[in-house]
């Protein structure tokens, strides 16, 4: 376990050195990490403890605890994004998830108390396989805290995990606090005790980068499956240039994609290796599309014009950069190690780049996105990455990096004449 967590932490540290401003750029930790809701199931402190202790459950050793799935993240990175305003109201379906949450007691999932004065919520989803453990650490704003269950939980909802996916039910910690007004000791406490037996080593471990700690996830253990999602606030959401719908689908879609794996033999591991669900471009280039997707369809967020900042932002990045090959981007975030290297050298752009790579992977792909985007992960295990990436996007991974080099080339307005949105049904 000590392993993974120096893994973890040295990957956290990496990823919080880099890309710029830790508001908008998302880091990796390892353990990790509606508005319609309201009061009525808020439960101001302690959620119902009946359960397992805290430790029992974490104490689960995980079978195979890899760092591979601690990726650093830099989705957010520093853009020049004005466009996009935080939405005032989100169009909730309130009584839907009002029910959600009010019968998902679950007393099977092990309630981890809250330190007093938070305010905790369990949501299930409706497909039954995941369950949602909000809180809320004292000095968070609630209308800030209720920004986040609303827009985690609907795009849960709006792309839920197939059943097939995993075994069971998934257990998703959410833990929302304020950089200044929260106590970190009791927050940092609460959290180790989901995330990590050690209890020492892992307050060590998190209390540090508490202060400048970015939005983010990371999954805590395999068998139980358990994810957790961390959200710091100010007096407003840490990004305010951008929705807060769009990191928490973003973060939501990172749960989806390592639901595919969690449960798999690993084989990939360490910095050096692309992980078991793909280079990191595609990974969080696929967060990206996703997250402006359900920005842009539950969120008020428009999802053309986050798109058309985007492509500007990585062309402006682009032509600033010197010795790098167009070619050469996307491998140059496949994996960890790749990840921080560009980071280090000040290229940081390039694997925010894979969010405009995709556009591109999926516009030369053609019809169905979403079917393919859900076909890539469901081949995973059986096919492993490649295999699944040549059957849902017709093309190998090296044909794509020269293809993309191709299309940077051309004049950026030309580019934009590719992003299109795809429908994204909810059934
Ligand atoms: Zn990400």
């Amino acid at each position: 376990m000590n392993k993974v967590l120096t893994g973890v932490v040295a990957l956290a540290l990496f990823a919080a050195g880099c890309g710029g401003s830790s508001d908008s750029e998302e880091l990796a930790q390892v353990r990790a990490e509606l508005d319609a809701l309201k009061e009525q199931v808020a439960t101001t402190t302690a959620a119902p403890t009946t359960t397992a202790a805290p430790t029992t459950t974490t104490a689960t050793p995980t079978p195979t605890p890899a760092p591979t799935t601690v990726v650093p993240t830099t989705t957010l990175a520093p853009t020049s994004t004005t466009t996009q305003v935080p939405t005032a109201t989100v169009p909730v379906p309130t009584a839907e998830y009002q029910s959600l949450c009010v019968t998902s007691v679950l007393p099977a999932i092990p309630v981890f108390e809250a330190p007093a004065g938070s305010t905790a919520r369990r949501c299930a989803t409706s497909a039954g396989n995941v369950v949602f453990d909000f809180t809320a650490y004292p000095g968070v704003l609630d209308s800030l805290y209720e920004g986040v269950v609303a827009a985690i939980f609907h795009s849960a909802e709006l792309f839920p995990i197939p059943l097939d996916a995993f075994d069971g039910t998934a257990q998703v910690m959410v833990a929302v606090w304020h950089r200044s007004k929260t106590d970190y000791v009791k927050t940092v406490d609460h959290r180790c005790s989901y995330t990590a037996p050690d209890l020492e080593q892992c307050s060590r471990d998190l209390l540090g980068p508490m202060p400048f700690q970015g939005i983010g996830m990371a999954k805590v253990s395999n068998s139980p499956v358990v994810f957790e999602v961390v959200f710091p606030t100010e007096d407003d959401y840490i990004d305010t240039d951008v929705s807060h719908w769009l990191p928490s689908s973003h973060e939501w879609f990172h749960v989806y994609q390592l639901a595919y794996t969690v449960e798999s033999p690993r084989t990939a591991v360490g910095p050096d290796a692309v992980p078991l669900h793909g280079p990191i471009w595609l990974h969080e280039g696929l967060a990206d599309y996703v997250g402006a997707l359900i920005s842009d369809q539950a969120g008020q967020a428009d999802f053309e014009s986050t798109y058309y900042e985007w492509f500007d932002w990585t062309n402006v990045e682009y032509e600033r950069s010197t010795g790098i090959a167009a070619s050469e981007i996307l491998p140059n975030c496949s994996t960890p190690a790749s990840q921080v290297a560009a980071e280090e050298s000040r290229n940081a752009w390039q694997c925010p780049a894979g969010r405009v790579a995709v556009m591109r992977l999926l516009d030369l792909a053609g019809d169905g996105q979403i079917e393919r985007m859900k076909d890539y992960y469901e081949g995973l295990v059986e096919l492993g990455w490649e295999t699944s990436f040549v059957r849902s996007f017709g093309r190998t991974h090296d044909a794509f990096y020269l293809e993309f080099g191709d299309f940077l080339a051309l004049p950026v307005e030309q580019q934009k004449s590719i992003i299109a949105q795809p429908v994204l049904e909810t059934s």
